[in-house]
């Protein structure tokens, strides 16, 4: 294994503060499980680009690896680079382009590449001359996505030739499609896409592995694609493509906990501004607590109001959020040091990313995928 790409990257992680998000292995191992037996695939591999959907790269990786995922999907080479620099050994697809002239980086470091023409594996080539290592491709075929990858058979065909022609420099190890609309039950574009890649690939030479489904496809349309291997993400870290429409409650299990803990308490009298603008006024003896977040960890500003949760009750955020703190209105006093959980549960309440992503009028994907490098993450039972 080598990789030699310098970078940036120097990015600061908050140890000494407490706040962390905490990935529980038990609600992943029950997401892998649940997911496996819903899609009936045999091999899985789970989609961890962008810092796995911002649960963190590491944790969730390992945590995924344990639940016995059988490999790690990524948007970028410098994640896969970071996985193998972890000691990460399973495969890792890299489902974007990657430009060629990394090739032989691509290959010195057993990773798996995505192609979408003819003229990348020419100029790949060229960069993997010389090279001891033998560059696994993985074929893009788009059916309807409009996003990358092969858009007819002749030129599908013809890479699949030429890979054929090239096992020095190359391995046809894998083909995959992106469906675009596969989060819920009813899409007739779904059944577009799918007759397009029969057309598109039916009869042509297959490789070992071949997938289709993203978390979609595989828990609602699993007896209508071949599905030994699957691509998922959002199921495994506990949210529902269809936000709840589809699947049974408490299907999947919550992967993410966010939390932190007063770290200043004060009494406050009657009619006093919180925070930049003063959204808010507090009324007379109101307890207010600052819990070190803010916006520059990815909470979204409109998180104002939110209902968090302090030693077992709901306690609202309080004025506008700033870019390192927030307030909180206390419903009694309370200890510096008091747990405060955004995401999660305390007591008879629990907090969701859906929650908060409603309040905000976001994805939940897109929340998760805001929250920051400086949040510590940590891998809990
Ligand atoms: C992100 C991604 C996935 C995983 O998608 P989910 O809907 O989160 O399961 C699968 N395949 C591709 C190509 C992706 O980009």
């Amino acid at each position: 294994m080598q990789s030699k790409i310098k970078g940036a990257l120097i990015m600061v992680v908050a140890v000494t503060r407490p706040t962390r998000i905490k990935i529980s292995q038990a609600a992943v191992t029950h997401n892998v499980a649940v997911t496996r037996q819903a899609s009936g695939a045999k091999f899985m591999f789970l989609a961890v680009k962008a810092n796995a959907y911002g649960f963190g790269l590491i944790p969730m990786a390992q945590a995924a690896i344990k639940a016995g995922v059988d490999g790690l999907a990524v948007a970028v080479l410098d994640e896969a680079l970071a996985l193998r620099q972890a000691g990460i050994t399973v495969p890792i697809i890299i489902l974007g382009i990657t430009l060629p002239q990394y090739a032989k980086l691509i290959a010195d470091n057993d990773l798996i590449a995505t192609v979408s023409d003819l003229d990348w594996l020419q100029a790949a080539q060229q960069n993997l001359a010389g090279s001891q290592s033998t560059l696994q491709v993985n074929l893009g075929v788009d059916t309807g996505m409009g996003r990358i990858g092969f858009r007819n058979r002749e030129s599908l065909s013809e890479a699949i030739t030429y890979l054929a022609s090239q096992p020095i420099f190359f391995k046809y190890q894998s083909i995959m499609t992106h469906f675009s609309e596969s989060d819920s039950l009813a899409t007739d574009y779904f059944q577009k896409q799918l007759s397009n890649w029969h057309r598109l690939t039916d009869g042509l030479p297959m490789p070992p592995m071949v997938h289709l489904a993203n978390s979609g496809a595989a828990m609602y349309h699993a007896d209508e694609i071949p599905t030994d291997y699957i691509r998922a993400g959002t199921v495994v870290y506990g949210i529902e493509p269809s936000r709840g429409e589809v699947l049974p409650d408490n299907y999947l299990k919550p992967v993410l906990t966010l939390e932190t803990e007063l770290i200043f308490v004060k009494q406050m009298p009657a009619n006093v501004g919180i925070s930049y603008g003063h959204t808010y006024y507090t009324h007379e003896g109101e307890w207010v607590g600052t819990v070190p977040i803010g916006y520059a960890d990815g909470l979204p500003r409109p998180i104002q109001g939110f209902e968090v949760l302090v030693n077992g009750q709901k306690a609202p955020i309080i004025g506008q959020i700033a870019m390192d703190q927030l307030m909180i209105s206390l419903p009694e006093k309370l200890p510096v040091g008091t747990v405060v959980t955004i995401i999660g549960k305390q007591g008879q309440y629990e907090n969701t990313l859906e929650d908060v992503a409603q309040h905000v009028g976001l994805a939940p994907w897109v929340v998760a995928t805001g929250l920051q490098d400086r949040l510590m993450r940590v891998l809990v039972d």
